[in-house]
């Protein structure tokens, strides 16, 4: 049955399936209306929301001879609440960020959290989602979500799939299942998600080919203008059905084009013509050198519309971060906090560090001195009894017996890490001092812990 859902979804079964998702006659409720959500588990807010303010710019300095930069503070109105960016975005990829629930994710301040179309479309299915209108319901999280097309889990699959213009053929790697990804069908799965924000189709041009014939070779400029144009027919289709869908969320397009700057510069004039609410930069941090991804992310962000939130995908260490939001980028996300920490690699103010390095092994001191998060300093509970706040020795005896425990405590440090350092960039940038605290992050970083 879920099978035949998955596959039919674009043909037979999906009309039948949005007629009832689409009721508009019910008033935007809020993040904390839980009761009225459970009434209502169809409901769709009543008015299409996804605005952009922009509140301040990094302006130079002539006195100091700070140049200033192309980074920007700014408040985006979703339909589930409202995100301060620029922003980090947590990667909740099967309906979960990794180890961390709700409550946590709220604490350390996450204001929107990805979701991935691919996997979600695979399990639990569409038939599942749409029993509780949409991924909010379903993992219990209130505020914003962003998820991606499936393009990117789909390229992936290598020779398990084939592109053609029409979408791309695939095995579903759970059941083996002959599948279809369209434009339309991603379009159609975002929808029954009822994400926030959703990403058009698009193909990921990568910088070294997975094709058979020209496997490892860095892709060409006409290999990169023949996939970037065709993302931009695929961005035209996904417009056309999210419009026909009438799904109140934001679409955004995606710059693709490679590691070549003009095509970057098509891209993103031909994406703008279609004016789109907002854009991502794709196509980057794809198993390019560190130069040429740097390289492409000054020459795009800045150019895109200076009232549309732009978001760069996939992108990065808290380096990239910094830099990112220098060149004009509002939004990222990243598995490297996540995946990271269950690795036992932790980002901190100084640098970072490995929780299996035997040195750790009977050091009373927290991970971070600095860090405010439930791991390195814990939460004062109501009478003044102190939760959490562990020690190194603590934390590397956890990972040396393979404990549950350890991946949770430092997935909660290196996403608070990632989302406290936009807070401070924020803060930074609020304040008129984005350069210094620029440079000062980088002397930070390069200390060492
Ligand atoms: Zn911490």
């Amino acid at each position: 049955m879920q099978t035949q859902i998955q596959a039919g979804i674009s043909k037979t079964i999906a009309p039948k399936l949005f007629i009832p998702a689409m009721t508009h006659d019910h008033p935007h409720h809020h993040d904390h209306d839980h009761d009225h959500h459970h009434d209502h588990p169809h409901a769709h807010p009543a008015q299409p929301v996804v605005q952009f303010d922009q509140l301040r710019t990094d302006p130079p300095v002539p006195e100091t001879g700070y140049a200033g930069s192309h980074a920007r503070r700014g408040t985006l109105t979703l339909n589930h609440g409202m995100v301060q960016t620029p922003i980090f975005m947590p990667v909740g990829t099967y309906g979960t960020v990794k180890g961390v629930t709700p409550t946590s994710l709220e604490d350390m301040g996450a204001q929107i959290i990805l979701g991935n179309t691919f996997h979600l479309w695979m399990r639990p299915g569409l038939d599942v989602m749409q029993s509780f209108g949409g991924l909010h319901e379903f993992e219990r999280w209130r505020k914003p979500i962003l998820t991606d097309s499936g393009g990117f889990q789909v390229w992936s699959l290598g020779a398990m799939r084939k592109i053609t213009e029409e979408g791309v053929h695939f095995s579903s790697p759970v059941n083996g299942d002959k599948l279809f990804m369209s434009p339309e069908v991603s379009m159609q799965i975002q929808t029954v998600l009822n994400s926030d924000i959703a990403m058009q189709l698009d193909e990921c041009t990568p910088y070294l080919s997975v094709e058979p014939k020209t496997k490892g070779q860095v892709t060409t400029e006409s290999e990169a203008r023949k996939s970037m144009e065709m993302s931009l027919r695929w961005a035209k289709r996904s417009q056309a059905e999210f419009a026909r869908l009438e799904n109140p969320n934001a679409l955004f397009g995606i710059v693709q084009g490679g590691m070549f700057e003009h095509l970057r510069q098509e891209s993103l004039e031909a994406l703008v013509e279609m004016d789109f609410p907002g854009y991502a930069v794709g196509g980057v941090s794809v198993g390019e050198p560190k130069d040429e991804m740097l390289r492409i992310m000054a020459h795009t962000p800045h150019r895109l519309p200076w009232h549309k939130p732009r978001y760069l995908m996939g992108v990065g260490t808290p380096e990239d971060l910094v830099e990112g939001v220098a060149a004009g980028v509002d939004m990222f996300d990243c598995v490297m906090p996540t995946r990271n920490a269950r690795n036992g690699t932790l980002f901190t103010r100084f640098g970072d560090l490995k929780m299996r390095n035997a040195r750790h092994k009977s050091d009373h001191g927290p991970l971070d001195a600095t860090c405010t998060c439930y791991t390195c300093k814990g939460i004062t509970r109501p009478g003044g009894v102190v939760s959490g706040g562990f020690s190194r020795a603590y934390l590397h005896h956890l990972d040396r017996c393979g404990e549950m425990l350890s991946p949770m405590l430092l997935t909660i440090h290196n996403l608070h890490y990632y989302l406290n350092l936009m807070r401070e960039v924020r803060a930074a940038l609020d304040a008129g001092r984005f350069g210094a605290f620029r440079a000062q992050f980088k002397v930070d970083r390069a200390r060492g812990v």
